[in-house]
């Protein structure tokens, strides 16, 4: 039994003022594993304070001062990572071929930070001014839980690179992975106050410091619903915001398309980390003269997953995370089958012989992009075929969504793709690959968010220009 009873605030771990508890769970097992003692407002308000004693100091630190420190937290960081891989299996249930790449990312954006911060340049001359780019503030940072490590390291890499302080509020699912997280960065000695970690209840902590006034810039993950209280909260006080939210990722598979790869990789889009992704490619575009090929194919594909034992090498979808998550993931399911899609592979219930919360692998066809199905994020292994009868009409199904987060296309020709790609509205476009790009901006265009994350856009999220004029030039 894991018990988390502290947080983190001006460089030590003390015990909260909130005094609720919440239960952990192993979600291959649906049992109970640990328990975490929640912070509470008060916690935050304490957090955010001492987020503002440290920032005069901080933001007036070097560029090489701030490079060695994002080095030191990798270093740190790279040393707990078979804690953080054990704590990400046992807490979320990531499936071994997703779970590397969970467990080194958290290292590898500090890195990455540490690199973006070298090539740039604070001050830059425009005209007759001098422009010097300033850290805005105390930054608050939120998380969601179907990445919570990687998360946390990525929105503070950039905070730290840009000069602010922050104030954390993780998901409160996914506390073991904040505590590895948590006592990596105290090792790695950076200032007191600089960073802070308040594991509490979104609508509790999570609101209190969206609406703060001395928190400068909010960065969130999660939810649309959320973000959009995120940013009415965060209007009375003007605060920056960048916001990753959700999607509705199309999958185009183009005529001309290899089926022997554009299968394994529409169903690798959809289904990577166990469907419980943002950037899952949910809605499959595929053109009507090779759709019973298409279907054919998939089916047999899709019967092929592996669901079950995230230890198991073999496994490619683990439970979902939560009992809560499991419910609604039941619940497109049952809409799809009434709204009148044709089920394929999978459906309702559990797959035979496990205990935990896992769904069986789902994908229908004969999906309108008018059906619930294709308009809600489901997030969780659920695919919908959509027929199109030609490119015009794919890109206009694929752009017939509130969301623009990122999307797919597959071709054989890839003058063609990278046409189809720029009428695609998405922060992303990735064709034949589901390679990521860690210097390369990440977000959403539409309700998918505001603003990018990672390299530059993502350090200059944290930042504000300064204009001084009058100056002779240097
Ligand atoms: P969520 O929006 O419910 O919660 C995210 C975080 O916000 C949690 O820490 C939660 O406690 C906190 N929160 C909840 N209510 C709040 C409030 N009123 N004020 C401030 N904070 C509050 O999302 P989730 O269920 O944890 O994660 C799944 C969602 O995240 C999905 O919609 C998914 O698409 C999205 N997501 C987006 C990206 C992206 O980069 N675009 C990546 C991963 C997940």
């Amino acid at each position: 039994m894991h018990i988390i009873d502290k947080v983190y605030i001006d460089g030590a771990f003390v015990t909260p003022h909130g005094t609720d508890w919440f239960d952990l769970h192993n979600p291959a097992t649906a049992r109970v594993i640990g328990r975490v003692r929640l912070a509470d407002a008060e916690d935050a308000r304490v957090a955010i304070a001492a987020a503002k004693v440290a920032f005069p100091a901080f933001s007036r630190t070097s560029k090489i001062e701030r490079i060695a420190l994002l080095r030191r937290m990798h270093d740190a960081l790279k040393a707990r990572r078979d804690d953080l891989l054990e704590a990400i299996i046992e807490e979320y249930g990531a499936p071994t071929a997703r779970v590397a790449f969970m467990a080194d990312h958290p290292a590898n954006v500090l890195l990455d930070a540490a690199c973006v911060l070298e090539q740039y340049d604070f001050v830059r001359r425009i005209g007759t001014a001098e422009v010097v780019m300033e850290p805005l503030g105390v930054a608050g940072l939120i998380t969601p839980w179907n990445s919570n490590a990687g998360f946390i390291c990525g929105k503070l890499a950039a905070a730290i690179a840009a000069g602010c302080t922050a104030v954390i509020k993780p998901s409160e699912m996914s506390a073991m992975q904040t505590q590895i997280v948590t006592e990596a960065l105290h090792d790695a000695g950076l200032p007191n106050g600089v960073f802070n970690i308040v594991t509490g209840r979104g609508e509790v902590v999570g609101a209190e410091i969206s609406s703060h006034p001395d928190v400068a810039k909010i960065s969130f993950t999660g939810s649309t619903a959320v973000g959009k209280a995120i940013l009415r909260a965060g209007a009375e006080t003007m605060k920056r915001v960048t916001l990753e939210l959700g999607g509705k990722s199309p999958s185009v598979i183009l005529d001309d398309a290899d089926f022997t790869q554009a299968i394994p990789l529409a169903v690798g889009v959809g289904f990577g980390n166990s469907g419980q992704a943002c950037i899952a490619g949910t809605r499959i575009l595929v053109p009507r003269s090779r759709l019973a090929e298409f279907e054919a194919l998939a089916k047999a594909a899709v019967e092929n997953v592996r669901v079950g034992d995230p230890r198991d090498p073999t496994t490619a979808v683990g439970p979902m995370v939560s009992q809560k998550q499991w419910d609604r993931v039941q619940r497109y399911i049952c809409i799809g089958i009434e709204e009148g899609a044709t089920l394929l592979a999978g459906g309702p219930g559990k797959p035979d012989g496990l205990a935990g919360w896992f769904v069986r692998p789902t994908l229908f066809t004969d999906v309108r992009n008018d059906m619930t199905i294709a308009r809600e994020e489901i997030f969780g292994p659920v695919l919908s075929i959509i027929a199109y009868a030609d490119e015009a009409e794919a890109i206009a199904i694929a752009n017939d969504t509130v969301y623009g987060l990122q999307a797919y296309v597959m071709s054989t020709d890839e003058d063609r793709a990278r046409r189809v790609a720029s009428r695609i509205v998405a922060g992303r476009v990735l064709i034949n690959t589901y390679a990521h790009e860690p210097m390369a901006p990440f977000g959403g265009f539409k309700q998918s968010g505001i603003g990018r994350e990672y390299g530059t856009f993502g350090l200059e999220a944290f930042l504000e220009p300064k204009s001084l004029l009058g100056l002779h030039a240097a």
